[in-house]
Parts: C-alpha cells; sequence; structure tokens
C-alpha cells in the first residue's frame, strides 16, 4: 500500500512537472542578441534548450561559430566609441533603470531560471534577488570610479592617476547561477565603461537572452550588451575567438578550472586582460565547543544550494572527533527533511541535476566511494522515479583519500563527512588541494577563529556562517580556483585600468 501510494505521488509530480513547464515563459527568446537584433547564426543552425526536470524542449536557440562571435565583437566596438566617454552618471541611470526591470520582471525570471536550470522555485528566487542586487550594487558604484593624485617627489612634476574601462571585454558564465554570474560581470564592465560579448552555458542560454532585452528596454545603448549562444561542441571555436580578437581587451570567465586554464592560455598571445572565477572544494570544519545546531544549519544552506551545483557549496566536512557523532546525527535528521522533487513545486527544496553527464559524475562519485568501503548513511542513488536527474541528498561517512569524493568537486547533493583529532590536521586536510575558494568553519574559540580564518588557503572564509555570498562584499578565489574579485568596489577593477599621467611644470 505504502508503495503504490508512492508511486501515485512520483506519477501526479510527473505530469503536475509536465503542466508547471508548459506554462508561457514571456521572457523567453529563440533569438540571440546582437547590436540590439534578434538575430539567427548565420549558418541557420539551432540548439535546443531542455528543461533538466520534465527532460522536455523548452526552447530553440541560435548555434553561433565564431563569424557570428567576431560580428558581436565588433558591434560592442563601435558601441564602445560612444559608451566608453559616457559619464559615470549617465551610465548609473541607465543601469538604475536596468535593475528596476529586472525587480518588476521578477517572477517571470524566476520561473524561467527554474525551468531551464532545474532549480528549485525558492532557489531561484534567492539568484534572481542576488543577480538583481548585483545591478543595483554597479548602478551606484559608477558614479564612484576614482583616480589619485600623488605625491610627487619634485616639483616639477604632477602625478595624476585615472582608471579607464578596458574596451570590449567577453563575458563567459557557466549554467548553474544563469543569472547572477551574468549579472556579477555584466554590471561591473558597463559601470567601468566597459561593453561586452555574453557566451552563456548551452544549458542556460534563456536566461541570458532576457537579462539582455530588459537592458535594452532600460536604455542600454545597441552594442553595448551582445550574447552570443552556441552549443557545447561549438564552445571551443566560440571562446577563442571571444579571447583572441583582436578588439577584445579582456575577459572574465566563471567555469570549471579545467576550461579555465585553457583560456587562460587562449588570452596569452594577446596578453588580453582576464578574471578567472573557477571550481571549488570548499571545507566545512566543525571545532568541538562549536554551536552544533547553527554548524547544521548552515552546513545544510551552504550544501543543498542548488542541489549542490554552486562552486562554494562545502565539499569536504571534518568534525572534530568528539563532536562527531552529534553533528552526522543532527545532520542526517535535518537532511530527510529535505524535498527531492519539482523545482517549480513551492515544497521542492532539491531539483534535479543539470544534465545527464553531471548525473553520471555525481553518482560515479557515490559509487566509487561505496566499492572502496565507505558508509552510505543516506541516500546514495539516483531517484529514478521522478526522473533521470535526480540525486538523492546523501550522506557518506568513512570516506578516505583513496576515494574521489575525498578530493574532487563534488557538484551534487552528496555529504562527505571526515573525522579529525587537532586544528593542525584539519588545517592540513582543509589545505590540502590545488582549489582555495570558500573555505567554513565554526568555532565558539574567537582566539581559533582568527587563527583558522588566516590560516585557510581560501579567498573567501565563512566562520559560523554558511551563506557568504553578497553583492557588496568581493567574491573571488586563490590557488587553481582563480583570480580576480567580483561584486563590491573590487568588481570595478577587473573591467578598468590605471592610467598614470605625469603633467610636466615649468619651474615655480
Ligand atoms: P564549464 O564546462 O567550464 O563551462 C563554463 C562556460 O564555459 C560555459 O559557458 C561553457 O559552454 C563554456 N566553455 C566550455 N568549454 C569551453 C571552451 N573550450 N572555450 C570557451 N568556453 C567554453 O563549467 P560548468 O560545468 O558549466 O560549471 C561548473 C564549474 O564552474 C564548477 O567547477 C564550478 O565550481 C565553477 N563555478 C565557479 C564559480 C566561481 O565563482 N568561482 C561560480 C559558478 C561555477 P557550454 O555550456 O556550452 O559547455
Amino acid at each position: 500500500m505504502a508503495r503504490t501510494v508512492r508511486f501515485l505521488t512520483y506519477e501526479f509530480q510527473i505530469r503536475a512537472m509536465r503542466r508547471a513547464h508548459s506554462m508561457t515563459l514571456q521572457l523567453k527568446h529563440d533569438k540571440a542578441f546582437v547590436n540590439h537584433n534578434w538575430v539567427a547564426a548565420e549558418s541557420g543552425r539551432t540548439f535546443q534548450v531542455f528543461s533538466p526536470s520534465s527532460e522536455e524542449v523548452v526552447s530553440t536557440v541560435p548555434d553561433m561559430d565564431e563569424n557570428d562571435a567576431a560580428k558581436a565583437i565588433q558591434a560592442a566596438h563601435k558601441a564602445f566609441l560612444t559608451w566608453g566617454q559616457t559619464t559615470g552618471k549617465e551610465r548609473s541611470v541607465i543601469l538604475r533603470k536596468w535593475y528596476e526591470l529586472l525587480v518588476t520582471n521578477q517572477e517571470e525570471l524566476v520561473k524561467l531560471n527554474s525551468t531551464e536550470s532545474g532549480k528549485p522555485l525558492c532557489e531561484a528566487q534567492a539568484e534572481v534577488s542576488y543577480g538583481n542586487s548585483l545591478i543595483e550594487w554597479f548602478s551606484e558604484e559608477a558614479r564612484r570610479i576614482h583616480g589619485q593624485v600623488i605625491s610627487s617627489p619634485v616639483k616639477t612634476k604632477e602625478i595624476v592617476l585615472i582608471r579607464q574601462p578596458l574596451g570590449v571585454v567577453s563575458l563567459i558564465t557557466p549554467w548553474n547561477f544563469p543569472h547572477a554570474m551574468i549579472t556579477r560581470k555584466a554590471g561591473a564592465a558597463l559601470a567601468a565603461g566597459c561593453t561586452c560579448v555574453i557566451k552563456p552555458a548551452e544549458d542556460t542560454p534563456l536566461t541570458a537572452l532576457a537579462l539582455a532585452k530588459l537592458a535594452a528596454e532600460a536604455g542600454v545603448p545597441p552594442g553595448v550588451i551582445n550574447v552570443v549562444t552556441c552549443d557545447r561542441p561549438g564552445a571551443a571555436a566560440v571562446g577563442r575567438q571571444l579571447c583572441q580578437h583582436p578588439l577584445v581587451a579582456g575577459i572574465s570567465f566563471t567555469g570549471s578550472t579545467a576550461v579555465g586554464k585553457l583560456l587562460y592560455s587562449n588570452c596569452a598571445a594577446g596578453v588580453k586582460r582576464i578574471a578567472l572565477e573557477l571550481g571549488g572544494n570548499a571545507p566545512f570544519i566543525v571545532f568541538s565547543g562549536a554551536d552544533l545546531d547553527k554548524a547544521v544549519d548552515g552546513a545544510i544552506a551552504c550544501k543543498f544550494r542548488n542541489s549542490g551545483q554552486t562552486c562554494i557549496s562545502a565539499n569536504r566536512f571534518l568534525v572534530q572527533e568528539d563532536v562527531f557523532d552529534e553533528f552526522v546525527n543532527k545532520l542526517e535528521k535535518k537532511m530527510k527533511d529535505l524535498v527531492l522533487g519539482d523545482p517549480l513545486s513551492t515544497s521542492s527544496r532539491i531539483g534535479p541535476l543539470i544534465n545527464l553527464s553531471q548525473t553520471a559524475k555525481v553518482i560515479g562519485m557515490v559509487n566509487d566511494a561505496i566499492e572502496k568501503g565507505a558508509e552510505v548513511r543516506l541516500g546514495g542513488k539516483l531517484a529514478t522515479s521522478l526522473g533521470q536527474r535526480f540525486c538523492e541528498p546523501t550522506l557518506l561517512l568513512k570516506v578516505d583519500p583513496s576515494m574521489l569524493c575525498y578530493n574532487q568537486e563534488i557538484f551534487g547533493p552528496v555529504v562527505v563527512c571526515v573525522k579529525f583529532k587537532t586544528e593542525e590536521e584539519a588545517l592540513s586536510i582543509a589545505n590540502s588541494t590545488k582549489s582555495g575558494l570558500a573555505g567554513y568553519f565554526y568555532t565558539n574559540d574567537i582566539n581559533q577563529a582568527w587563527r583558522v580564518a588566516k590560516a585557510l588557503s581560501t579567498g573567501m572564509v565563512g566562520i559560523n556562517e554558511g551563506l557568504i555570498s553578497t553583492a557588496e562584499a568581493a567574491f573571488g578565489g586563490i590557488k587553481e580556483s582563480g583570480f580576480g574579485r567580483e561584486g563590491c568596489h573590487h568588481g570595478i577593477d577587473e573591467f578598468s585600468y590605471v592610467k598614470y599621467l605625469c603633467f610636466g611644470l615649468s619651474q615655480l
């Protein structure tokens, strides 16, 4: 009987998913956006965009190539000749209008985001609010891009530093935050006076197109924002063009470390400016004496955001031996409350993974750990009755360094817990990776808080806090997690350069 009820629930959910996904998406577009025109690929080719939960086709968009990308770069270059000359205040007014339109269209953006990324509505809502806040933030920062007057060592010279926009910038973004990864870059780029060509991920181009449409409505002039869509096999050629075209001054990339390294080398030939926001492998350390309930809440928020497909998601939970069992029991209890299901249902907390290869990678890591002796406390398999991409929230214990999940970025709803004895041991495990994006720890000892915060080899640290993203703070990593900062006033630095003016004066 219980099995029948569960089966019917799944059937009902799948039918509800199909109904929800067939709803009209008013901001959905099926053309790319170049110089304020909705355009097809010159070749006429298209590719399909799928809903990860219903697996139905949501739209088709142009499959553009390097020649299409070159046209977008030329449009951006032409636009830069005037946009680059505008005042900070003029750019601020337009960015503010864009922000207001994003807020007006928030509900529609959330639906579109959830549909193409598979993110539960609550998560899509959080992303859209964060993404919008970045445009608001940079509309304010546009007026605060300052130079400096430097004290000269001689009376016959005056030294002035001014900040100037880079020029045309290429923005390449991933599928896991289709809205915020674009606004975090484009907001800063436009505020600085740059123009841009955006290449969104194959899985999530629709949000990028909707953002461009609203930017145009807000008064962003033709050519200042362009969106070039292409499928995965075409990404390398388009990416090369976006790095190497002589009219491109710089690139900003968010995505995997492997692709980041490739783009870094693509940029070397032209010595192009580059900012890289790459993969993470965040440690989440719980010291004895920490507030365990707070640590568990932080762990749930940090790990299960976007079904674990977040670059700053906790990847390795390191728990001091005397609180290990209590922490794990409390965490398991909270994990059981996470509802896996239709992203467009308000009760869902965990949605599908983005695509089949991502699903295979995550479940492959779980199976590898099980084969090597890990204990599965919770989950451990796909929820195939919901679809092909739903992975159960999984809690693995008795993991060791021989297992993939111990060393690699998991990017799924899988918690891996490791026991440690001393602070030194925790730090040694935490820092034993090539990644250095975010790290988290929980302690009630103020001395330990300061010591560990400084000792973690990461660009960002959450201390007794699992959610750290905000427009006001500088987001970015060290080591193989990349360089450059997004958000904050530092976000402007990536899209501007310092020019030194030396005024020679007559002897006073
Ligand atoms: P990805 O494979 O590196 O893709 C990112 C973007 O690069 C997509 O638009 C992709 O296009 C494009 N791309 C792929 N191959 C390319 C090439 N040869 N030349 C130019 N562009 C290319 O990464 P992902 O799987 O989408 O995203 C997950 C990764 O991003 C994770 O490692 C995560 O940690 C990282 N991430 C980092 C941050 C951060 O702020 N540090 C934020 C979010 C995600 P296609 O989609 O068409 O392949």
